[in-house]
């Protein structure tokens, strides 16, 4: 049953269960997060609603994490305090990422940390689960097995196929051969990239493209890219080295995630590398800076970079800057900013536009028929993309012929076994807002409120009335975010008053005992000539002081 992650990009979290309603145990999937943008302004993360998990607290049994990108296990270092101790289960890669985090936060002393072998296999309650190795843009991305005595399950993670992804894997496909032999009932299975046809190119053709840019490049060469893909860190080094070029890694999530690799063998523990304080020393023809950033993300090095603004990296005309990165939907306008910010200090700027210098991670067509013909399911539920990917994937299923193909969305409830698959229910699934220091739900309001704002500004309006209804002095009047006159120059300061007052004056002396209808009708009134005059109506609010 997904709770997030099907239908929206990130937030992936999915719940397996097993046994009769009220007696059923849960295995949970990934506890992703995604990042707040221009329609939840001042949200930076958003979080899966988890409230289904809370009352089931006592029948989870486990929660596994497929890899280490923020919409798979972002979440765990902020809801695993709900879930009772759960034990949470992860290849050594994904736990050394999960205990730096943990570490940030104070949360890694006597945390339930289960490391698993990549390929292993356990017994969590009633689930035999088993990992299978795929490839994807981070090291260990896996798959799940997950049997019972009703069936079997392959849930895919975030995966492509990549005979030479420069990191762990590749995707086992003996392995996925024989599971298809042996008979799975269900694939759930990612559909990020089931709209493109073909073939997705390699890691390693990614890594010659880069090799070859900073072998050329005249000047200083910076590249930006997720910090998470080690394979592509591994490439940068070594373009660099090959070009005889020092590396300087800049950005603190570089740091963390090249510290995990080389705890883990994913990074050579030698790797030269420079810190960004070494970087203005270093001829120009003789450096390259690896930064964070990709995304256009305001506080990450390469913003700071564009705007001129580092401390410690500063590029010249002529100089170039690869972008080894995808833009998320969403960030266009941010990364937009960045690049041409260097732009317009001339700065070359590459992207996967003019070079092949990023690959997703995800599978195209081609290669989920390939999972589909070694797998040969009896039941696909598309996962991980949205609605359009989705259906697309859902019609490749139906294609290729599998004969039950569920289009569940995030709550639905399916039952896989026995019997044929269905949507048999409906529990309460959506997002949770990190605002500050608080989690609220996305049902609070005050991010709808202040989405309004933006739009439209405030008014406040405060009144001192007698006992007996008489105005006692001129209404006070805060405007914010709200033009200061209208177009024949008169003040919507004014504007506002005189409507308070007129209002008040309407109402008859004996009614406005009811401090509640002369606040509505003040709030009415001020919003309509406001409205009169602007176009616009601001929010409202009146303070009734009755003296
Ligand atoms: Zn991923
Ligand atoms: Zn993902």
């Amino acid at each position: 049953m997904p709770l997030g992650g099907v239908g929206e990009i990130g937030m992936n979290l999915y719940l397996y269960g097993y046994g009769p309603p009220g007696h059923r145990e849960w295995l949970i999937v990934d506890m992703g997060i995604t990042f707040g943008g221009d329609a939840e302004p001042g949200i930076d993360v958003i979080l899966p609603d988890i409230r289904f998990l809370e009352e089931e607290r006592p029948n989870l049994k486990g929660l596994l994490l497929t890899h280490a990108h923020e919409d798979h296990f972002g979440a765990v270092v902020v809801l695993w305090p709900r879930l009772g101790r759960l034990p949470v289960y992860a290849t050594p890669f994904t736990a050394s990422m999960l205990k730096s985090k943990l570490g940030e936060v104070g949360m890694l002393k006597d945390f339930p940390l289960e490391v698993m072998p990549m390929g292993g296999r356990r017994t969590i309650g009633p689930f035999d689960v088993e990992l299978v190795t795929m490839s994807h843009s981070i090291p260990e991305p896996s798959g799940v097995v997950i049997k019972t005595n009703l069936g079997t399950v392959l849930h895919t993670g975030d995966w492509k196929l990549d005979e030479t992804p420069l990191t762990s894997g590749p995707t086992d496909e003996a392995r996925l051969r024989a599971l298809g032999d042996a008979g799975i009932d269900a694939l759930i299975c990612d559909s990020t990239n089931a709209v493109r046809d073909g073939i997705s190119p390699s890691e390693a053709d990614v890594a010659v493209t880069l090799a070859q840019l900073i072998r050329e490049a005249p000047r200083r060469v910076a590249v930006t890219t997720f910090a998470s893909n080690v394979a592509r860190i591994g490439s940068v080094a070594k373009a660099a080295q090959a070009a005889g070029r020092r590396l300087v890694v800049v950005g603190r999530a570089m740091y963390r995630v090249i510290e995990a690799a080389q705890e883990t063998g994913y990074l050579d523990p030698d790797l030269p590398m420079l810190p960004e304080t070494e970087f203005e020393r270093i001829a120009p023809g003789k450096v390259v800076a690896l930064c964070t950033g990709s995304q256009g993300e305001g506080r990450a090095a390469m913003a700071r970079i564009a705007l001129g603004e580092h401390p410690n990296v500063e590029l010249d005309p002529g100089d170039r800057v690869i972008f080894s990165s995808r833009t998320i939907p969403g960030n266009e306008k941010a990364v937009a900013r960045v690049q041409n910010g260097l732009s317009d200090q001339g700065i070359e700027v590459i992207t996967d536009q003019d070079a092949p210098v990023h690959v997703s991670g995800h599978p195209r067509r081609g290669e989920l028929e390939q999972l589909y013909r070694w797998t040969r399911p009896r039941i696909a539920i598309p996962m991980h993309g949205e609605g359009k990917h989705l259906e697309a994937q859902a019609r490749l299923a139906e294609r290729l012929g599998v004969r039950e193909v569920v289009r569940a969305r995030n709550g639905a409830m399916v039952r896989l076994a026995p019997g044929p698959a269905s949507i048999i229910d409906d529990v309460p699934a959506g997002r949770l807002y990190r605002d500050g220091a608080l989690i609220t739900g996305e049902g609070d309001g005050q991010v709808r409120e202040r989405r309004k704002l933006a739009f439209v500004g405030s008014v406040v309006v405060s009144l001192v009335l007698s006992e007996k209804g008489q105005l006692l002095a001129d209404p006070e009047v805060a405007l914010t975010g709200i033009p200061a006159t209208d177009a024949h120059g008169a003040p919507f300061e004014t504007i506002a008053r005189e409507a308070a007052i007129g209002t008040v004056e309407s109402i008859p002396r004996p009614r406005r005992k009811d401090t509640n209808l002369v606040s509505e009708a003040v709030r009415r009134g001020v919003r309509a000539a406001i409205n009169q005059a602007w176009g616009k109506k601001p929010v409202c609010s009146v303070l009734l002081t009755v003296l």
